[in-house]
């Protein structure tokens, strides 16, 4: 016991003393010290355990410890641990190939990159070279990553300190039913107000200056809001129309996520190019990548693309993308993943909204929901302002600590709380987690004033 104390001890003040966090002022936060974890379950050093209902960050698809996944890192650890990118390696070839045979329509070549972030940046360098235009049109509901131009994409509070960052990038509203920036009053309604908004933008920027639109094909982090009918394959026709780049970021939503290979496939939508991280291989070893059209492979065909990483397709990652995508058929992911949300956690969330007065609205699909908290169901007014931090978060943070003292780990961002397991979560956690926010969200019904 003792030494489990001061093993934690020492984790805790190296953490204090040298390591410098994402995000956070750092005298500010006080991190976890983490013990362990296996399948949807992580615990500190004290034993106590949590059931991650964020998979660490909307990346854990396959759990902590997938015995097949980590097998597949000591494989190729023995083999070959690293190899630069200029050669030919067999693992880096081979994900890329099962990537483009599941990837829709052309997008047959894959560009690989360390995460999320710089995913994008090359999509958006591609899209530039390929067009030889400048600008790219991003939704202010995003998130696209931390690097200089994926900053300047993202649309929400995170890109104000990065400002102007890349100024060529202009933002425009996506559809958002529930707090419709169109003033619509149905799905239909939104699509179309949103199709003409994204229309008017590019008119009166100037399609000749544009290169491209990014998307996340369901936004993630800023509201699991899911398009409504017609809007991808509208904003598919506004790209073609205009000779622009469309670039979908599935960093967030790809790899089963939403109980799709790619979330595209559920809209029917082919993009041009299609960015993606996290799920390919639950972050085992960093990597992400670009899935690129024919059309854009070719304009790099006899012209150096100018760009590279050096550990572009590291061998490690690729190895354990390659057993994901196994893994995905053998254990029949993306079937459980449509399975689970529909028949578990959907009518468990819609019992919510009509019983705690502080839930506005549900949404979702898959295994990623969000639950959006009113102090008035009328008026819709958010339980804590847009951006909230400090004591203006409080109620946001009661229903979080509330979650945690019980043992599940929530992902709330805003006024939602969102609903996040690994994609092996079994039917009875899955059940037990959503108890604990039902029992949670009582701190914010206290608060509903309407
Ligand atoms: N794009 C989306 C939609 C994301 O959710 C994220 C990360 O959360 C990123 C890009 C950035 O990915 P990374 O943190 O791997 O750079």
């Amino acid at each position: 016991q003792q030494a489990v104390q001061s093993a934690e001890a020492q984790v805790r003040s190296d953490d204090r003393n040298h390591v410098f966090h994402s995000w956070s002022a750092q005298a500010l936060i006080d991190p976890l010290p983490v013990a362990g974890g296996a399948g949807s379950t992580f615990w500190d050093y004290s034993g106590k355990k949590y059931l991650d209902f964020s998979s660490q960050l909307v990346n854990l698809n396959l759990g902590h410890q997938h015995p097949r996944l980590v097998e597949a890192i000591k494989r190729q650890a023995d083999r070959l641990a690293t190899i630069q990118p200029a050669f030919a390696n067999d693992v880096r070839g081979e994900l890329a190939r099962l990537l483009a045979e599941r990837a829709p329509g052309s997008l047959n070549k894959v560009f690989f990159t360390n995460g999320g972030a710089d995913a994008n940046e090359h999509a958006v360098r591609m899209a530039r070279h390929h067009t030889g235009r400048r600008k790219i049109l991003a939704a202010y509901r995003s998130y696209h990553g931390g690097t200089t131009t994926a900053m300047s994409l993202t649309g929400e509070p995170r890109r104000w300190a990065n400002d102007p960052g890349d100024a060529s990038v202009v933002h425009f509203f996506g559809p958002y039913p529930y707090r419709s920036a169109f003033h619509a009053s149905s799905a239909a309604e939104e699509t179309q107000r949103a199709l003409e908004h994204l229309e008017s933008v590019i008119q009166l920027e100037g399609p000749g200056t544009i290169a491209g639109v990014i998307l996340e094909t369901v936004v993630g982090t800023n509201g699991v809001l899911i398009p409504p009918p017609g809007y991808l394959k509208g904003v598919r026709e506004i790209c073609d129309r205009y000779n622009l780049v469309y670039i979908a970021d599935e960093v967030m939503v790809g790899f089963g996520r939403i109980g799709e290979w790619f979330a595209v496939d559920a809209f029917d939508v082919v993009p041009d190019l299609l960015t993606f991280a996290k799920g390919v291989n639950s972050g085992y070893v960093p990597l992400g990548g670009v899935l690129i059209s024919d059309a854009i492979a070719e304009t790099f065909a006899n012209r150096a693309y100018p760009g590279g990483l050096t550990y572009s397709g590291h061998p490690l990652a690729c190895a354990v993308g390659v057993e994901t995508m196994h893994v995905f058929e053998d254990e029949q992911i993306v079937q459980r993943v449509r399975d689970l949300g529909e028949r578990v956690v959907r009518p468990e969330l819609e019992r919510w909204q009509r019983e705690h007065p502080s839930v506005g609205e549900i949404r979702g699909r898959g295994l990623f929901w969000a639950v959006e908290l009113v102090k008035d169901q009328s008026s819709r007014e958010p339980l804590v302002p847009f951006n909230a931090s400090g004591e203006a978060a409080a109620p946001m943070n009661a229903v979080a600590a509330a979650c945690k003292a019980e043992g599940l780990w929530p992902f709330t961002h805003f006024n939602r709380v969102h609903v996040a397991p690994p994609l092996v979560i079994s039917e009875e956690e899955l059940r037990r987690g959503l108890d604990i926010i039902d029992r949670a969200l009582v701190q914010a019904d206290a608060l509903v004033t309407g």
